[in-house]
C-alpha cells in the first residue's frame, strides 16, 4: 500500500434521500401537475416535500418500519410520486403494484411481498376489492380521494386525513445505500410474477445514468410521465425530474389519446415517454382532428420495438422527436437509448433513433450464441443480450438461484436476440420465445411486423410462428386494418416483396380487431398464440409459393 491510499473521495452513501434533498433545495418552484379530466391540481416541490414528510410521519404513525413493504395501487398523479420518494427515504420498501394483474396474480404479488399497507385510488377500489380476503398481511389500507371504499369490507384511512393529522418535518433516517428502497414484479408471462427489488443505490447511479444516456430533461422542462409508475419504476422518471428540476406532468388515468391529448395542449409538456400503443393511438386520433402538439421537443419510446413509420410520422407532422430507448424491470430499466449523434444530418437522425438503443455508459452488454460464446459488435452477429452493472439485477425477490436467468458469471439472461454494431448500438430483432423458426432458419417477428406497419392501411400488426409441415413454423401475420380501409393477403405480399426477404413473407394473414395487449399496453403474443391454437383466429392462407421458400436455399435473402 502506498500513502496515496489515504487520500481518497469519501465513501458517501448513495441514498434517495440526499437527491429528495437536492431537489427540494434548489428546485422548490418546480412543479408537479396532476390531470383531473378537465383541469389541472398542482403542488410546488416545496409543498410536495412537505406532504412527503408528512406521508412519512403518518406511515410511522401506522407502525411502518424499515424494511417493511407499502403497496401502491395508483395511477400516475401527486399522492403517488410523493409515495415514490417518502416511503423508500423512511427506510421502508416501496411496492409498485401493476393496477392490471388478474386477481389471482395480485393476491400473489402482494402476499410475496409481504406488503403491511397498501395506498390505492378510490377509482380503483373495486379492482383491489376482487383480492381483498386473500392478503392476510395488509393491516391497513389508505384511500386516495374521498370514493365510496365499502367494497373492501374493512375500515379504511384516507390519505388526505392522515398527512393533514401531522404535524411539520420528519426526521429522515441514515440508510445504507445497498437498502432496498423499491419493488415491481415482471409481468409474468409465464409463470408467477418475480419480485425485482431496486436498492437507494441502484435508483441513484440510474438516475445519474439516464441523464448521461441521453435523457434530456432539465429545469425549465415539463416531463409528461405516461409510462405508468407501477410499470419497470415508471422507467426512473420520477427521480430524474425531481433532481432535475422539471415539472412533472401526471395524467391520472386519463391515458385515452383524447383526454390525454387536452392535457397535452392545456398543460404543453415539452418532452414525455411511453409505450408505442399511446402513442400510435394519439396519431390515430390526429387524423381526425387537428391536434397541438407544439410544445413537445421529444418522447422516448420504448418498452417494445418502434415501428420506424411511427418515428416518421411523429417528425413529419409534428416535428416531435422520437427516441427509441430498451430496457426492462429486472434493469431499473434503462439500458439503452438511441441518441442519435449529434453531427447526424435529419436523414441520419431517424436511422439511429429507430434502432432499439446505445448501450448506456454503467451497463455492461454482451451477445453469446447457443453455446454461450461471445459473439463480435459488428451489427451482423446475433445472439442472446446478456448484461449487469450496478443497475441490473442479481436475482428475484425470495428466489434462490435461477440459472435460467442469471449465468453462472452473473449476468442477466434478458430473453432477446439482438445484434451490437461497433458504435454499441443494440437492434433487437425479437424476444427468443418470439423468434419464428423456419427450416433452420430465423425470421424476425419484430421486423416483419414493424414492415407491414409501414404499410399505409395498417394501424397494427403482430406476427407469431405457428406449425407448418413442411417448415416446422411459418409466420402468421395479424393485422389490423385502419377504418375504412380495405387491404387484402396479396397486397401486403405485395408491399413486403424487396422490403424483406422473400421467404419471410407470410402465407398465412388473420384480419382481427385489434392486437391484444399486456397489462403494461404491449402486444401479447401469448394471446396471439393461445387464440390460435385454440382456433379462435380467421386465417386466411395464400398458396404456398415454394419457388419463394426454396430460393432462400439458393442464398435469397
Ligand atoms: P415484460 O417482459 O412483461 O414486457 P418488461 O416491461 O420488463 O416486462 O419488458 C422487458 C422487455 O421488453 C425486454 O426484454 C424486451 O423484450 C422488450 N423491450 C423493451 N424495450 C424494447 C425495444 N425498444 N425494442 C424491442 N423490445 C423492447
Amino acid at each position: 500500500m502506498t500513502g496515496i491510499q489515504s487520500t481518497m473521495m469519501d465513501d458517501y452513501p448513495l441514498t434517495l434521500t440526499q437527491l429528495l434533498e437536492h431537489g427540494r433545495r434548489v428546485h422548490g418552484n418546480s412543479k408537479v401537475v396532476t390531470w383531473q379530466g378537465d383541469h389541472a391540481r398542482e403542488h410546488t416541490f416545496a409543498e410536495t416535500y412537505d406532504r412527503m414528510e408528512r406521508l412519512a410521519a403518518a406511515l410511522t404513525s401506522l407502525g411502518i418500519e424499515q424494511g417493511d413493504a407499502v403497496g401502491t395501487f395508483c395511477w400516475n398523479h401527486q399522492e403517488h410520486l410523493e409515495a415514490y420518494w417518502a416511503i423508500p427515504c423512511m427506510g421502508a420498501v416501496l411496492h409498485m403494484l401493476n393496477i392490471r394483474l388478474f386477481p389471482d396474480q395480485l393476491a400473489y404479488v402482494i402476499n410475496d411481498g409481504g406488503d403491511r399497507v397498501i395506498i390505492v385510488d378510490d377509482s380503483l377500489i373495486p379492482v383491489l376489492a376482487k383480492v381483498k380476503d386473500e392478503i392476510p398481511t395488509v393491516e391497513h389500507i389508505v384511500v386516495v380521494g374521498d370514493g365510496d371504499a365499502s367494497e373492501l369490507g374493512r375500515d379504511v384511512l384516507r390519505y388526505d386525513d392522515l398527512i393533514a393529522a401531522e404535524g411539520d418535518g420528519f426526521s429522515w433516517p441514515e440508510l445504507d445505500e445497498r437498502q432496498a428502497a423499491a419493488m415491481c414484479y415482471t409481468s409474468g408471462t409465464t409463470g408467477n410474477p418475480k419480485g425485482v427489488v431496486y436498492s437507494h443505490r441502484s435508483n441513484w447511479v440510474h438516475t445519474f445514468g439516464a441523464s448521461v444516456a441521453g435523457l434530456d430533461v432539465g429545469v425549465g422542462d415539463r416531463l409528461l410521465i405516461v409510462v405508468p409508475q407501477f410499470h419497470a419504476n415508471a422507467w426512473g422518471l420520477v427521480y430524474l425530474g425531481w433532481v432535475k428540476g422539471a415539472d412533472m406532468l401526471m395524467p391520472e388515468r386519463y391515458l385515452q389519446p383524447e383526454p390525454l391529448v387536452a392535457f397535452i395542449e392545456q398543460e404543453r409538456p415539452t418532452c414525455s415517454a411511453a409505450v408505442p400503443t399511446v402513442w400510435n393511438g394519439v396519431l390515430q386520433y390526429g387524423e381526425q382532428r387537428e391536434l397541438d402538439l407544439s410544445s413537445m421537443r421529444w418522447v422516448v419510446v420504448g418498452g417494445s420495438a418502434v415501428p420506424r413509420s411511427l418515428i416518421e410520422a411523429y417528425q413529419e407532422r409534428y416535428g416531435i422527436e422520437i427516441v427509441q430507448a430498451w430496457g426492462m424491470t429486472e434493469t431499473n430499466p434503462l439500458g439503452a437509448v438511441a441518441s442519435p449523434p449529434s453531427d447526424a444530418t435529419p436523414e441520419e437522425s431517424l436511422d439511429w433513433r429507430s434502432r432499439t438503443g446505445r448501450i448506456a455508459p454503467g451497463v455492461d452488454m454482451r451477445i453469446v450464441d447457443d453455446e454461450g460464446s461471445e459473439l463480435p459488435w459488428d451489427g451482423e452477429s446475433v445472439g442472446e443480450v446478456q448484461c449487469r452493472g450496478p443497475w441490473i439485477t442479481r436475482g428475484y425477490h425470495g428466489v434462490s438461484e435461477d440459472p435460467e436467468k442469471f449465468t453462472a458469471d452473473g449476468w442477466l439472461r434478458t430473453g432477446d436476440v439482438a445484434s451490437i454494431d461497433g458504435h454499441g448500438f443494440m437492434q433487437i430483432s425479437d424476444r427468443t420465445k418470439d423468434v419464428i423458426k423456419t427450416g433452420g432458419e430465423w425470421i424476425s417477428s419484430v421486423d416483419l411486423e414493424n414492415e407491414i406497419m409501414g404499410h399505409p392501411d395498417v394501424l397494427e400488426a403482430a406476427v407469431i410462428g405457428v406449425p407448418d409441415e413442411k417448415w416446422d413454423e411459418r409466420p402468421l401475420a395479424c393485422v389490423v386494418v385502419r377504418d375504412g380501409a380495405e387491404v387484402t393477403p396479396a397486397a401486403l405480399s405485395a408491399f413486403l416483396e424487396g422490403r424483406v426477404a422473400k421467404w419471410w413473407i407470410p402465407e398465412r394473414w388473420s384480419f382481427i380487431d385489434e392486437v391484444p395487449k399486456t397489462s403494461v399496453g404491449k402486444f401479447s403474443k401469448k394471446t396471439l398464440r393461445e387464440r390460435h391454437d385454440a382456433g379462435e383466429l380467421e386465417v386466411s392462407s395464400s398458396v404456398v409459393d415454394d419457388l419463394a421458400l426454396g430460393q432462400r436455399a439458393d442464398g435469397d435473402t
